[in-house]
Formats: C-alpha cells, structure tokens, sequence
C-alpha cells in the first residue's frame, strides 16, 4: 500500500489523482489532502478517502513536515509559486517527490536540488514532457545524452496572426486542442510561457545546460518528448495525452499500472513536427531569458505572470498584454541570488506588486 500526500487535491491533478486511488484501492491510499480554498471539494474527497490530514491551505501548521511525515509519496500538485514551499517540505521530509508544480522548479532550482542531495529525497516529473524524458533516460538522471526535445502542442493560437492574438477570447484561450488542464496553466500553454517553463524544469531535473535543451511544436500531443544520444540516435515516449500515466508513473516507478487505452498504431494517422515560432509567442523568450540569468529571475517573471494571467481571465487586460506586463515588470524589478526561500518570496511579492500596478494602469 503505497501512502499519498496530496497537495492541491481538488485542482485538476489533484482530481486525476482521486480517479487513480478509486481505480487501484488496494495499491494506493491518500495520507494527507490539502486544497486550496475549494473546502467543500475537500470535504468530499475527506469522507470518501478518510486521509488522517485534510486541510485547507489557510488552516496548515507553521510546521509543514506534519503534512508529510508518514507518506511515501508526496505529490505537489498545488498551482503557481505556492507549490515551492510543499516541495521543499516534502524534499525535507526525505520523501519521493511525485512533482506536478512546475513552479517549484521553475522559481527555486537551485534551492530544491541542494535540498534534494542534502536530505536524500527524489523528485520524479509528473509533467508529461519531463517524464517521457524520465523515461527515454532509462529512469537515469544521469544517463548521458547529447539533446533533450521537449515537444509542444502549440496551443489554441499556433495559426493565428499577431493581429488575431489582440482580440482572442478568454474562451478560446481556455479550449486547449489537446490537453485537459487548471485555468493558469491553460493560458500559460497558450502564452508558451508554459514551455519556457519546460525548457527550466529540464534544466534543473536533468542538469542540461540551455544550449542542450530545444522545443518542437507537434500538434498531435501524442510524442510527449524525446532524448537525442550521442551517437545521433532519439528514444521518444509517446502516449495519449492522459495526464494519468505520468501521475501513475511518478507514484509507481519502476513499475507501470494497466491502462484502459494502450497507443494504438493504427488510429493514429501522421504525425507532424514544426518549429516554435517564438516571435510570435514573447512569453517563451522571456522565461528563457530568466532560466539562463538565474537567481530570483523566473520568480519575478513568473510573479508577474500570475498577476497578468489573473487579470486576463478576469477580463481586464487582453492576451498580448500579458507578455507585456511581465516584460515591464521584469524591466522595474532588479533580480538578485536566490540563495534562500525568503530571496524568492520576496522577489516574488515585489513582482506581484509592480505586476499590480502596471495591469492596473493599461
Ligand atoms: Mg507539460
């Protein structure tokens, strides 16, 4: 019987999740429940799963190894910039670390990798690109490897023209053509700013250097990403898009679970690649810019992003302007060296501040 600490269980993850423990009860069962603000979807999910903690995230203890203590997995699949305090508790506690927040990676990196080596925990990708290169390595993080390629569904707005991206909708920001996702993460697929993301995850879960590590769009979402060795040969993992394998992966590894729909070759028609037309989607480039600066900078863009997408699904600023409000924001805020959680939180609360104030203005 494999123990879950579940953080963000009535996001989008977190549900997905659910579905895994009622599908295999006698291999997995909840130890702790955290939600956000969704007490009701807790209190659901608290009745059906009797964890020994469920909690809001505004009624958790100061000391969040509780949380933690007697799991063997503890799967952060909490949203934006508050997953990095979870992981680096969960890694604290020594536990594997199924990792669903990109964020945690993509604000603290640094912070999370030396707290890894130190307390002896893991972290294994449950986004589905980072586990297909989980995968294709063998399992090995240290396997060598020349290339990783992330793949990239491309989003709703691959085929529009910068002119069409000035008046798309909130609804037709949130109609992914592959992937069924929370709200943020939707809009950050159709910003890119998701697979600049991506590109830092890789960097600090494979120890890639940038250079190393490259985005193709492939609209079928069906190659979920693929490694490139040294003597020119590529291991691809390939899959439906079903959010299910990674998480079942990340719990179970080594081992993999029976599913309901194996890839089928012969529905699968032709599969197409492309290159990411990143001068039309800038948020790519500007997480990019922040992963190779280092230090607080992706937490400040990231910040910025998450005031900016808010207004937007709000309805108070347009999509372009999104780029735009992290672009400035990154201009006004100075990063420094992330050598502590405090130096990220507080780049982090600055950018929200500044993000704030230019959203405000537009
Ligand atoms: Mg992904």
């Amino acid at each position: 019987m494999l123990n879950i600490a579940l953080i963000g269980c009535t996001g989008n993850i977190g549900m997905q999740t659910a579905q895994i423990v009622r599908t295999y009860p006698s291999r997995f069962r909840f130890s702790a429940l955290v939600c956000g603000k969704n007490g009701g979807g807790l209190a659901l999910l608290k009745e059906e799963f009797s964890p020994r903690v469920a909690l809001r995230a505004d009624e958790l203890p100061a000391d969040l190894s509780e949380i933690f203590s007697d799991c063997d997995v503890a799967l952060i699949a909490a949203s934006g910039f508050a997953g990095l305090r979870y992981t680096l508790a969960a890694v604290k506690a020594g536990k594997r670390v199924a990792l669903a927040n990109k964020e945690s990676l993509v604000c603290g990196g640094e912070l999370v990798n030396a707290a890894v080596k130190k307390y002896g925990a893991e972290i294994v990708p449950v986004d589905s690109e980072h586990s297909a290169l989980f995968r294709a390595l063998g399992c090995k993080k240290e396997t060598p490897f020349e290339r990783l390629v992330l793949t990239a569904s491309g989003g709703p707005f691959l085929r529009k023209s910068r002119e069409e991206l000035e008046r798309v909708t909130v609804k037709e920001a949130l109609a992914h053509p592959t992937w069924n996702m929370g709200a943020k993460i939707t809009v950050d697929s159709a910003t890119m700013l998701n697979k600049g993301y991506e590109v830092i995850e890789a960097h600090h879960l494979y120890n890639a250097p940038y250079e190393r590590i490259e985005a193709v769009v492939h609209p079928e979402s069906i190659v979920h990403s693929a490694v490139i060795f040294q003597d020119g040969s590529m291991l691809a993992q390939l899959g439906y898009p079903d959010m299910r394998v990674p998480i079942q992966f990340a719990l179970t590894y080594p081992e993999s679970l029976p599913c309901e729909k194996p890839l089928d070759f012969s529905s699968l028609g032709a599969l197409h690649f492309e290159r990411l037309p990143e001068e039309k989607f800038p948020c790519y480039s500007l997480a990019l810019r922040a992963g190779r600066e280092g230090g607080t900078s992706p937490a400040i863009v990231n910040g910025a992003a998450e005031v900016a997408v808010r207004a937007f699904l709000e309805g108070s600023i347009s999509f372009p302007r999104i780029a735009e409000t992290i672009e400035r924001t990154v201009c006004r805020v100075s990063a420094k060296r992330a050598e502590t959680y405090d130096d990220i939180a507080e780049a982090d609360a600055q950018a929200r501040r500044v993000a704030g104030e230019i959203v405000h203005a537009f």
